[in-house]
């Protein structure tokens, strides 16, 4: 389909994808236990997309319609010279933004090279105030040194520095209230999330998932805060305190999802488009670019799969069924 001559993606269920979240790497130097499976099976290198490939892919999805890229893993700073894909898919004409999603451990290091390289905005992923839980999830002895990467990334000026926080119960509900204050103190946007099936020790179940109401209801305790208007496609319902220090959001991917009008697009490391995070399809658009496919051939390719987008977890909950574990997280990105 074309609008103002130009080609767009678009399923059948008349969603529309703007945003590209990339996975650059399926590795990762954390082993969270609602991500990591014990014995992760890695994609080999040779299997992984070049920079090369990566920009000209994402020349081809800005052909068609895309503008914002998330950059994403495993972590993506495990990645060598991160920094060179930024600055490729910085220069590409029609992207609007290009964001991060890092567990912060490289930040230290890598932040003002990051921003530098054309990033806008950079999200870490910080669980737990508590040093020995927040090592005991992650795997790691680096509570420290991902809060230094907090500070680095703050002092490094992005357009926005934010927070996930996925929220387990009988792990890290207890400090919904403390991570809110963490965050004000310091110009962070926190957005909450609620426990996805994704984990690769398949721990999930319903009861661990604390849902976006019962959140809010904890932080009606103490904080006074109004919702803001949601943003087309935004996976996040957001809210602003009303004495002004802030805002945060709620990933409701369990309790409330909002598929009717997601407009992202997944890309894995090894080249494999995913539609929907919550359906197992996925097509290879590695072996046709390195068969030497034309742009128009797999502009074609990339419609004619994203057509077939699953219409979402929300038509599994309304149905009263069950999300199932379908791949680990680390795989596929967040
Ligand atoms: N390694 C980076 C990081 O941790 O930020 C990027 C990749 S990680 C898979 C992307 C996001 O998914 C992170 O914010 C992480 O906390 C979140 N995540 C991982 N497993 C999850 C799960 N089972 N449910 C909900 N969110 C999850
Ligand atoms: Fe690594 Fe991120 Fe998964 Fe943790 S959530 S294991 S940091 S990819």
């Amino acid at each position: 389909m074309k609008i103002n001559e130009k080609l767009i993606l678009i399923d059948s269920f008349g969603r529309v994808a703007k945003k590209l979240r990339i996975s650059v790497t399926d590795r990762c130097n954390f082993t969270c236990i609602f991500c990591m499976p014990s014995q992760p099976i890695w994609i080999p290198k040779s299997e992984i997309l070049t920079f090369e490939e990566i920009e000209r892919l994402v020349r081809i999805f800005v052909d068609l319609g895309i503008e914002k890229v998330k950059l994403t893993g495993g972590e993506p700073l495990v990645r060598n010279d991160i920094e060179l894909l930024i600055e490729k898919i910085s220069n590409i004409q029609g992207i609007k933004s290009i964001s991060i999603t890092t567990n912060g451990y490289f930040l230290p290091d890598k932040a003002f090279k990051l921003k530098e390289a054309g990033l806008k905005s950079v999200t870490i992923s910080f669980h737990s105030l508590d040093k020995e839980k927040f090592n005991s999830v992650v795997g790691k002895n680096v509570y420290e040194r991902v809060l230094k990467g907090i500070d680095t990334a703050l002092d490094a000026g992005f357009e926005s520095v934010k927070m996930n926080t996925v929220i387990i119960r009988g792990y890290n509900e207890n400090e919904i209230l403390d991570l809110i204050e963490f965050a004000r103190d310091r110009n962070l946007i926190l957005r909450f999330i609620e426990y996805m099936p994704f984990d690769g020790l398949h721990l999930w179940d319903l009861s661990k998932v604390v849902t976006g109401k019962e959140i809010l209801d904890i932080i009606k305790k103490k904080y006074d805060f109004e919702e803001k208007p949601r943003e087309n496609g935004s996976t996040s319902q957001n809210y602003r305190f009303k004495d002004g220090k802030g805002e945060f959001g709620i990933i409701t991917s369990i309790s409330r999802p909002f598929c009717s009008d997601c407009d992202r697009i997944r890309l894995k490391a090894d080249g494999k488009l995913v539609p929907c995070m919550f359906s197992k399809d996925e097509y290879d658009l590695k072996t046709p670019l390195r068969k030497g496919a034309s742009d128009e051939e797999i502009k074609n390719l990339i419609r004619t799969y994203y057509y077939r987008k699953f219409a979402g977890v929300e038509k599994l909950i309304n149905a009263q069924l069950l999300p199932k574990h379908i791949r680990p997280m680390h795989t596929i990105g967040g």
